[in-house]
């Protein structure tokens, strides 16, 4: 036997694994506050990074965007905690944000 049966006869390029595509993911400057961070209140971040990140974004910018999820129109935020508010404190109007389109079972996900 070459090891196809009738049920598996397609290729095997038609079993790669699916995930999001760079495609769904855009990178946006999005204003700090149109982000909301449900779990910012129960979540306190280490100052010391803050104060790191801080001075490191005023010299060289920002490397690396922070995710966010976007959903019914809305951005939610969930990680990136201490480069968000360093851009808060800095006074920065925008932030750069990878950008992920979601449904409210996943913002669901990431509330609890
Ligand atoms: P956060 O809560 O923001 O994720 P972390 O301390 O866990 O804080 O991670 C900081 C992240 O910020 C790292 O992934 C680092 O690569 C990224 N980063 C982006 N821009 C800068 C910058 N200008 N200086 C230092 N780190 C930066």
């Amino acid at each position: 036997s070459n090891g196809s049966s009738p049920e598996y006869s397609w290729s095997f390029d038609d079993k790669k694994p699916v995930r999001a595509s760079k495609a769904q993911r855009q990178i946006l400057e999005i204003p700090v506050d149109q982000i909301r961070r449900p779990l910012a209140r129960t979540r306190s971040n280490n100052q010391a990074k803050v104060k790191a990140l801080m001075e490191s974004i005023e010299r060289i910018g920002l490397q690396e965007p922070i995710d966010v999820l976007e959903v019914e129109g809305q951005y939610y935020g969930f990680s990136g905690c201490h480069r968000y508010e360093a851009h808060q404190r800095l006074g920065k109007p925008t932030i750069l944000c990878r950008v992920r389109k979601a449904n409210k079972a996943t913002l669901k996900m990431h509330m609890m």
